[in-house]
């Protein structure tokens, strides 16, 4: 019998918002750079009777911005309040967690179905191997984005969560993945078999994410093979050792008990409010997409393929505004952009905004390709070349360094082809008699000669005009 297997991931993501003080209270939030439980105050400490602040604006103001980059439906006019969320553990004084409902739901972002995004407050640090909790970062506002099950392997995951974070640097204002956890849900389907949902909590980097899921798939399926049961269940991930072990089943599940903070002001979001958010922020990528179809006139896929690393976006934006918006600056600028410097970052595994190429260093390469100075085979070793180098060399450089201009000169042409038909007697005499396709092999010689630097039509003229 052959395996069948398929499998579901859903995502809770929680990133830090990178406001200077904390959602309720004016603590600073660089906890990282102070002693312990220093920057604290009664009400981040979970004093009995401390009342907190309204919530952080430009935390809210950031929901916002992640929200309308995500595409979601924003809640307008409606109450929305922060939640007390109970259980108890040493990091959270208070003994509850304060999370705010949805601000936007029903987004989408790859494809992938974004329930929701709200905001909450992290809890301190606790090491439980020092039996020490340090409160400085207990209220540092987070942005916390429910996905749908909709991730279908591992590698999806950990492509949504690569583009997500990518997504985040472009937006400013959030910490990225030195602040991230993840709870990540898994369930499999194998040989027909249903197993129930299994959320591993916290894992804190995209490549966690990545082995959680490998590793899941692995156990889960090993259980139903032996004829076992997949119950719902809460897992947690042992980074040292790469697995994930049991912390409770669905019987002893956590009872939240949510309830709403009678001491926290709900907020009302209106489109005045998120008109003026959006004046601050970068436009999002399915605005970008509609406009670049619409402004530049290129394909639907063009649009998607560039838009999908927005610093990208910005060099072809930027490559199209320096040679000016018409069809062949802006057909040439796809060509460089979306198919060959796309296709060699790729290759390198880099983005461009991590690559050390500039902006200007396209504009020169794409330059040196319209005015002939360099063929197109050229052209994509130097985005290599670029590439490779980390752009520590601008392309005019490498053509010098490699000597790596066009052959323009027809006298210089005709040279290489008067040495390249010395070097063909056999393909010259069979062009000779008539089989037309031996100049091919001629071509090739005089192409092998000037190191790819000759433009093929003209080798084909002038050669014409010697042997016919
Ligand atoms: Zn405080």
């Amino acid at each position: 019998m052959s395996d069948e297997l398929s499998m579901k991931c859903g995502l809770e993501i929680h990133v830090q918002v990178d406001t200077n003080s904390k959602l309720f209270c004016m603590c600073p939030t660089n906890y990282k750079d102070v002693e312990p439980n220093t920057n604290v105050c009664p009400v981040c400490m979970g004093h009995p009777g401390a009342k907190p602040m309204p919530p952080n604006k430009e935390a809210i103001d950031v929901a916002i911005m992640v929200a309308k980059m995500l595409d979601c439906e924003m809640v307008y006019d409606k109450d929305i309040y922060f939640q007390r969320k109970h259980y108890n553990y040493p990091d959270l004084p208070s003994g509850y967690q304060k999370t705010s409902v949805p601000i936007g739901v029903k987004g989408n972002f790859l494809g992938v179905e974004i329930t929701e995004v709200h905001l909450e407050e992290d809890p301190g640090q606790y090491k439980p191997d020092l039996g020490t909790v340090d409160y400085n970062r207990s209220g540092t506002p987070l942005v916390e984005i429910v996905t749908e099950p909709d991730m279908k392997s591992p590698e999806e995951a950990r492509e949504f969560l690569r583009q997500l974070m990518r997504l985040f640097r472009y937006i400013g204002h959030l910490r990225g993945e030195g602040t991230m956890r993840a709870d990540t849900n898994i369930s499999i389907n194998y040989n027909g078999i249903q197993g129930k949902r299994v959320e591993v909590k916290n894992v804190n980097s995209i490549k966690g994410v990545f082995k959680v899921l490998k590793y899941e798939i692995i156990r889960q399926k090993n259980v139903l093979r032996r004829g076992g049961e997949i119950k719902m269940e809460t897992r947690a991930f042992m980074e040292a050792q790469m697995i994930t072990k049991s912390m409770r089943s669905k019987e002893t599940a956590d009872d939240y008990r949510h309830i709403p903070d009678p001491d926290i002001q709900p907020i009302v979001l209106d489109t005045n409010w998120v008109d003026v958010v959006k004046e601050r922020m970068p436009e999002t990528p399915i605005d970008k997409e509609k406009r670049f179809v619409e402004e530049y006139g290129i394909k639907e896929d063009d649009a998607k393929v560039l838009v999908s690393d927005l610093e990208l976006a910005d060099v072809f934006e930027k490559v199209v505004s320096h040679f000016g918006a018409d069809a062949k600056s802006i057909a040439l600028s796809v060509t460089w952009i979306r198919n060959e410097l796309k296709r060699v970052l790729t290759y390198n595994k880099v983005d461009f905004v991590d690559s050390g190429l500039t902006t200007e260093q396209i504009v020169e390469l794409i330059e040196s390709i319209a005015n002939k100075t360099i063929s197109q085979k050229i052209g994509k070793k130097i985005i290599e070349l670029m590439v490779e180098n980390k752009g520590a060399k601008s392309p005019k450089q490498i053509i010098e360094e490699e000597g790596l201009t066009v052959v323009g000169d027809d006298s210089e042409i005709e040279q290489f082809c008067e040495e390249a038909i010395k070097n063909s007697a056999v393909a010259v005499e069979d062009y000779k008699s008539g089989n037309s396709k031996a100049l091919n092999s001629i071509v090739g010689q005089v192409m092998k000669l000037t190191r790819g630097r000759a433009e093929p039509g003209k080798v084909v003229k002038i050669l014409k005009s010697k042997l016919d």
